[in-house]
């Protein structure tokens, strides 16, 4: 199946808000693309609607075959930590912990044993290029040291679906354009990549560019005949 199928998504809020409107989204497998839009425009609801963290008031969200809508709370936990890998902008690692105790956190509703999960973070680390950090807390890290460890977390159960919020955000330039290299070197080795950003600069170096605003797809740079429909 695709990686994320959305047909005829909508989502409003209690009180009112209508944050997404008649998307129609096809991601496939090993796909690398952003996901851009101003402040407003509705990514946080569609992060949330593609990290099954939400359900679609209308229309129908399927994530690697699974539909969303029809899956109880603890189905979608399930889901969750079998095939969605999360990073976010402020990198949200536990504190006083080494790097391979985070990165093994990305484990911990898989049913792995503590030993095999620490044996994984340990591989996942070096993938990122963290080998020589695997002992260090986030605090003895540098910023994209720390996204790297986040990252490392997203990706060491395997997702079919890897979701970055921002994931430059906070960092510097520098840092940020090694990221976004790794988040590419990921793809290549097989790993569906999916960039939340307001970020054009961000968005401009991935393969597929889909761009919502006010709560609608207006462009995707996969679906020429998209353009200009705004
Ligand atoms: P973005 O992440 O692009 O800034 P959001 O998805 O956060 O966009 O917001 C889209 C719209 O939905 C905004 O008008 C926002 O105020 C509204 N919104 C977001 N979350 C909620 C919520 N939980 N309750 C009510 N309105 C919300
Ligand atoms: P960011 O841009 O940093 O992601 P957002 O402004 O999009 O921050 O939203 C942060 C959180 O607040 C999200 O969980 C979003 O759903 C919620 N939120 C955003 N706007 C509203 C709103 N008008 N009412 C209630 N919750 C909101």
């Amino acid at each position: 199946p695709p990686a994320v199928e959305l047909s005829g998504v909508g989502r409003t809020y209690p009180g009112g808000v209508t944050a997404l409107q008649d998307v129609d989204l096809l991601i496939h497998r090993g796909e690398l693309a952003a996901i851009l839009g101003p402040s407003g425009s509705g990514k946080s609801t569609m992060l949330n609607l593609l990290g099954t963290l939400d359900r679609p008031t209308t229309g129908s969200v399927r994530i690697d075959g699974c539909d969303v809508s029809a899956m109880s709370d603890r189905e979608l936990s399930a889901l969750r930590a079998a095939s969605i890998g999360f990073v976010f902008q402020q990198f949200h690692l536990s504190p006083g912990r080494s790097a391979t105790e985070n990165v093994a956190d990305g484990l911990l509703y898989t049913g792995t044993r503590r030993r095999e999960r620490l044996r994984r973070s340990a591989e996942a680390l070096h993938r990122v290029g963290l080998g020589h950090r695997l002992d260090h807390a986030p605090h003895e890290l540098s910023g994209g040291e720390r996204q790297r460890v986040a990252i490392a977390r997203a990706v060491v159960g395997e997702p079919v679906l890897l979701l970055a919020d921002e994931p430059t955000g906070n960092l510097d330039s520098v840092s940020g354009a090694s990221i976004l290299e790794l988040l590419v070197r990921l793809n290549a080795a097989g790993t569906t990549v999916l960039v939340i950003t307001h970020d054009s600069g961000v968005a401009r170096q991935l393969p597929r560019r889909i761009e919502i605003r006010d709560g609608r797809l207006v462009s995707d740079s996969a679906v020429p005949e998209r353009v200009g429909s705004r």
